[in-house]
């Protein structure tokens, strides 16, 4: 171990403890209020400022699985026993639970995903967001009375599905967690979540603290292990009655196939290939900063990352200049520095992913403007996924580089000519997540924004996010949605009730009684 890893390993031993998640092996599940270690197979992670081994656990195995589905379904009834009032107001109490933990959850977040502390500190405070603004929906969800054509009383209750499953990736772990625990709680689910593998910890930690808010014991399950095991498992479980899936699209197909086998629907959060368009007359300083923020935060590992820049022709190279220039300047360094504005890539797989697609973009033809490489000032042993923002240039719209999701800190600037030209570019990818439009026009900025065919459209700005807002994709991006009440609803079923106000029951055969 490198001094850098055996650093990082104390401190990581430090927040399990003062987490209570420690033990001989890391306690890796959080099973009807209870901690409980895996019995699967050992799963090893590596820290993402060195690749050396960090700590390992056991995948949960079936019969964790099983137990916490158990527990889901026994706690959910008791949840729903509850007054709506009294629900909101444990939700309030559950989030209250961390505070005096927040840095603990943001430096565990930190050491584990290899981001940097800023951005953890900044995810937890989205954490407490979340759970105010779900717990705030509980007893707001009125139904409807439909004017039906007869004498009937027709009401629409939006009830539960049960028991939710969720599985998550691992780029923003605790903030997806609470993204999706929030909602399904606040309609009266209970949950079983499975976090990436590369993740496990931090949604564990959140879990056990807000149950101590009251929350009934068991609502909130968390069953750690890879995918095509403890994630597959779950995916099949009878008991579970709605999958909410955050990742790529090839995992997600998956689970959107094993759900159909059940006839369970499900909601896909998926991957983003997101055109950020900078016309002439744009305020270049503010689009610049934006365009590089849009794709260099959490080194590119974002679902709504920027990574196509598309430039009018007239101030491409005004434009390409000032983001090499402004490339050099990200504070690119250890996750526990607070300086740094750039982390490492999280795990070995992802920096191979992305290396590759660099040398792909290459030997395509594309040319390197700033990047691809290690970046500089880095001290001797940070030996791991650390890659310089990359920008590269002379990508044609058809190469994978300008179609593929790379999910890493690399950006490609694209030409084009008129707004006709900038829309059917923007759209000429199979994802549909985000884009963003920089104009001081604002009847262009609105006539593109509604070409878009992106779930997300940001005008002179960008990644502005909020639980409040309606959140997913088109096409590739996924299907359904989170956030507001549109990801409020995706945990509940209409059910549409019928009573008979007429002095004579309408009991004819057929249709007869919904006719006028
Ligand atoms: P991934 O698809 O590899 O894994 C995501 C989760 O799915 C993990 O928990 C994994 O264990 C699980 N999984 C994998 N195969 C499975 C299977 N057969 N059955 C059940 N579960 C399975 O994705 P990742 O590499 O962890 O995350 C990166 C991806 O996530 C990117 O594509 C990114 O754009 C996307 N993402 C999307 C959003 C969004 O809101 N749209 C947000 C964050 C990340």
């Amino acid at each position: 171990m490198n001094s850098l890893t055996q650093r990082h390993h104390a401190h990581l031993a430090t927040l399990l403890e003062h987490l209570e998640l420690a033990g001989d092996i890391p306690l890796s599940n959080w099973v009807e209020g209870e901690l409980e270690a895996g019995h699967g197979d050992t799963i090893e992670l590596c820290d993402p400022t060195t690749g050396e081994p960090l700590i390992s656990y056991r995948d949960a195995g079936a019969d964790v699985l099983d137990r916490a589905v158990a527990a889901a379904t026994r706690a959910q009834g008791e949840w729903m026993s509850l007054t709506a009032s009294e629900r909101g107001r444990r939700m309030l109490n559950a989030i209250r639970q961390l505070q005096g933990h927040e840095e603990t959850l943001a430096q565990l977040e930190s050491v584990v995903a290899g981001k940097p502390i800023r951005d953890c500190r900044g995810e937890v405070g989205k954490v407490r967001e979340m759970f105010e603004y779900y717990a705030g929906w509980c007893d707001k969800q009125h139904g409807e009375v439909i004017p039906v054509p007869t004498t009937h009383l027709n009401y629409v209750r939006h009830v539960p599905y049960g028991v939710v499953g969720q599985i998550t990736p691992w780029n923003a772990p605790m903030f997806t967690c609470a993204w999706q625990l929030a909602p399904a709680l606040a309609a009266g689910n209970g949950v079983v979540l499975k976090p990436s593998e590369m993740t496990p910890f931090t949604s564990v930690a959140l879990a056990s603290l807000l149950e101590t808010g009251g929350l009934p014991r068991g609502l909130i399950n968390i069953v750690n292990g890879l995918g095509p095991s403890t994630g597959a498992a779950l995916t099949r479980h009878d008991d579970i009655s709605k999958l909410v899936f955050v990742g790529s699209p090839e995992s997600g197909r998956m689970i959107a196939e094993a759900g159909a086998n059940r006839l369970v629907p499900s909601v896909l959060e998926l991957g983003g290939k997101s055109a950020n368009i900078i016309f002439n007359d744009a305020k270049l300083d503010d689009a610049v900063a934006g365009a590089q923020a849009a794709i260099f935060a959490a080194a590119g590992q974002s679902c709504v990352a920027g990574s196509r820049l598309l430039v009018q022709r007239e101030r491409f190279d005004e434009v390409t200049q000032r983001l090499a220039r402004a490339c050099k300047e990200i504070p690119v360094g250890l996750p526990d520095d607070e300086a740094t504005r750039m982390g490492p890539l999280q795990n070995a797989r992802q920096y191979q992913s992305v290396t590759r697609m660099i040398d792909d973009a290459i030997n395509a033809g594309a040319r390197v403007l700033t990047g691809a490489c290690r970046p500089d000032g880095l001290s001797e042993d940070a030996t791991g996924y650390f890659l310089a923002p990359t920008v590269l240039t002379d990508v044609t719209p058809d190469m994978a580089i300008a179609q593929q999701e790379v999910f890493g800190p690399v950006l490609v600037v694209m030409p084009f000519d008129d707004e006709a030209d900038a829309i059917t570019l923007a759209n000429a990818t199979r994802f549909g997540l985000s884009g963003a439009v920089w104009t001081q026009d604002p009847a262009r900025a609105h006539r593109v924004a509604g070409q878009l065919r992106a779930g997300t459209v940001w005008i002179n700005s960008y990644k502005a996010i909020n639980v409040m807002s309606p959140f997913g994709g088109f096409r590739d991006s996924g299907f359904g949605r989170s956030s507001g009440l549109d990801g409020l609803r995706e945990y509940t079923i209409p059910q549409s009730v019928w009573v008979e106000t007429g002095e004579e029951a309408s009991v004819a055969m057929g249709y007869g009684g919904g006719q006028e």
